[in-house]
């Protein structure tokens, strides 16, 4: 690389000059219109892919950022089906390839590939081919090793080059090249000798999850000078963002996993994420007692078990999954409807890939995390070798921590999105909090309007769907759990949304609730009601101390895990 190449920023092409290739009239739109209806059957581009593909097949360099999951592959495999000779495609993993090489024998288009399993017999076929002008092949699919240490590969492909038959490199999960990104692979360092050789390949970088500083690691390390980067947004708007609690000395989270999954998910699929090999074993045999149809998954079981496993689940005879992040890259299910995290994630990127498992098929999906103080220390423990893994650690941690930001703006930060509020759509526990108040004041509104005087205790109970079924049809009842709901009652009595009505007689003083001095502001739809609320699964001795440290500092915080109907 030429150092002194100015890095970041991409070539200057304003936001109009973008604008030009998300339009169909180049000359090459027609024909890749008819390959993505009648080699992809597929009807339309998403978002990006078309503006992706144009400036690709314009010549440019770019760095795609897309979620995973909305199609980057099209990206290069749509622009490789439209143009001369091949495009050489870099992958980490042999398992990602051979999905690849499945998918695009099924569509009937030719792709060869090499790696460290191909035989010898399969190496020799495919190199010979590189600079056979009548070979048919599309794309070839090599290993980052291949790159770095077949030099009769390199030959080959310079060859191809020079016979102008390398029509363009893509770069899969490009991250991987940075030690600052989350997944670095050594070989991936040495990938700039592609654009070193084949100055004139358009080359295309693929990933997920990078952050703008990794973007600019990768962009040296590739050796691209100036690459446009498109980046789609990270905002899964069907995704529900959740963080539970966890008690180190007691915890009971299985149990309330397994509640959730028989309950609210009744009949549906999912993963349940968890820390170690011993974990997705203990787990999964825990849930399987609570009679949940579970399964462990981990690096550590031998191919035919994961691989059935895999298949169970895909097919739908398996519920759930209970599994390390070996479970991961290559999963492809659309209606996983929750994704389950027992133990953080050891950095937001990871836990933003792991959860975004769910709703792939856009209708809403649940991401739950349970955040245990101890865990942070056993995931400390095990990042400690890696670059930055203590600081990347602390992104998540502060993402559980966090009582009063919105779950996504807390997301969108660590990917540098611009991001509005307005966005989330009560789509997090944080934002959906107000929701919760506002139903607590109608009841108490409801019940006066009725002339009817209700305790703190109806008032707890017409909430939990526990009061006269007469009153339940009428109210929007919850599944929080009592600890959350009195915290909730308790914050409106002191935020002054409801207030003390009493009521003496000559025996006792009764207490009973009615709407406080700022309820008429609910009426008001700018008006915002907030409250910071600790979630946990305390028992009740260790509510009391806290309870007691919380009034202290007069915070107006409750305690109890957030659920929704
Ligand atoms: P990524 O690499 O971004 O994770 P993939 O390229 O593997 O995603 O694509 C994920 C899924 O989306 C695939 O099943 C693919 O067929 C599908 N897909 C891609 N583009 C489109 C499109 N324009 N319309 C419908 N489905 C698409
Ligand atoms: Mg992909
Ligand atoms: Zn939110």
């Amino acid at each position: 690389c030429d150092s002194t190449q100015p890095s970041g920023s991409g070539p200057a092409m304003t936001k109009q000059e973008l604008l030009r290739y998300e339009n169909d009239d180049f000359s090459w739109s027609t024909e890749l219109e008819q390959n993505l209806k009648d080699v992809f059957q597929l009807s339309k581009f998403r978002p990006l892919q078309l503006k992706a593909i144009n400036l690709s097949m314009s010549g440019k360099d770019l760095f795609l950022v897309m979620p995973t999951g909305r199609g980057k592959s099209l990206c290069y495999q749509l622009p490789a089906v439209c143009s001369e000779g091949f495009t050489l495609v870099v992958t980490p993993l042999v398992s990602l390839m051979e999905d690849q090489l499945m998918y695009l024998k099924s569509i009937d288009v030719e792709a060869v590939s090499l790696n460290a399993s191909s035989s010898k017999e399969h190496a020799k076929m495919v190199l010979a081919e590189l600079t056979d002008s009548k070979a048919p092949f599309k794309l070839l699919y090599v290993t980052p090793e291949k790159i770095a240490k077949s030099k009769l590969l390199m030959s080959r492909l310079e060859k191809a080059y020079n016979a102008g038959r390398l029509s363009r490199i893509a770069v899969d999960e490009v991250h991987c090249c940075s030690q600052w990104g989350h997944d670095f692979r050594p070989d991936y360092k040495l990938l700039g000798i592609l654009k070193r050789q084949f100055p004139k390949v358009p080359l295309l970088g693929l990933t997920a999850t990078a952050t703008g500083s990794v973007l600019k690691d990768c962009q040296k390390i590739l050796c691209v000078p100036e690459p446009i980067t498109l980046t789609a947004s990270f905002n899964r708007t069907n995704l529900y963002y959740e963080v539970r609690l966890k008690d180190s000395n007691s915890d009971d989270s299985v149990s309330d996993i397994s509640a959730l999954i028989k309950e609210r998910y009744k009949d549906q699929s999912g993963i349940v994420y968890v820390f170690s090999q011993k974990d997705a074993e203990t787990v999964s045999a825990d849930l399987q007692k609570k009679g949940v149809n579970a399964s462990p998954y981990h690096a550590n079981m031998n191919p035919e078990d994961k691989s059935q496993v895999h298949r169970k689940w895909a097919t739908n005879k398996i519920q759930v999954v209970v599994a390390t992040v070996a479970f991961g890259m290559g999963i492809d299910k659309a209606d996983v409807r929750f994704v389950i995290h027992h133990t953080i994630s050891k950095s937001i990127e990871n836990y933003y890939q792991e959860s975004g498992r769910a709703g792939r098929d856009d209708k809403p999906a649940d991401c739950i995390v349970y955040f245990g103080f101890n865990d942070i220390f056993r995931i400390s423990t095990m990042v400690v070798m890696e670059n930055v893994g203590q600081q990347k650690l602390l992104t998540m941690v502060d993402y559980c921590q966090n009582v009063d930001r919105c779950r996504r703006s807390v997301i969108a930060v660590h990917f540098d999105e611009v991001w509005d509020d307005e966005g989330c759509n009560e789509m997090c526990d944080v934002c959906r909090l107000p929701s919760f108040m506002l139903n607590v004041v109608q009841i108490v509104e409801l019940a006066g309007s009725l002339d009817e005087k209700l305790t703190p205790l109806k008032v707890t109970e017409a909430w939990m769907g526990k009061g006269p079924a007469k009153r339940r049809k009428m109210i929007q009842t919850t599944t929080l759990s009592r600890l959350e709901v009195e915290a909730i009652i308790t914050s409106l009595l002191l935020q002054g949304y409801l207030s003390e009505d009493f009521s003496f007689t000559p025996y006792t003083t009764y207490f009973y609730l009615k709407l406080g001095g700022k309820a008429p502001l609910l009426k008001n739809q700018s008006h915002s009601i907030t409250m910071k609320m600790r979630r946990t699964g305390l028992d009740a001795n260790t509510v009391s101390t806290t309870q007691q440290t919380v009034q202290e500092s007069f915070r107006q915080e409750a305690f109890g895990c957030i659920s929704r109907d």
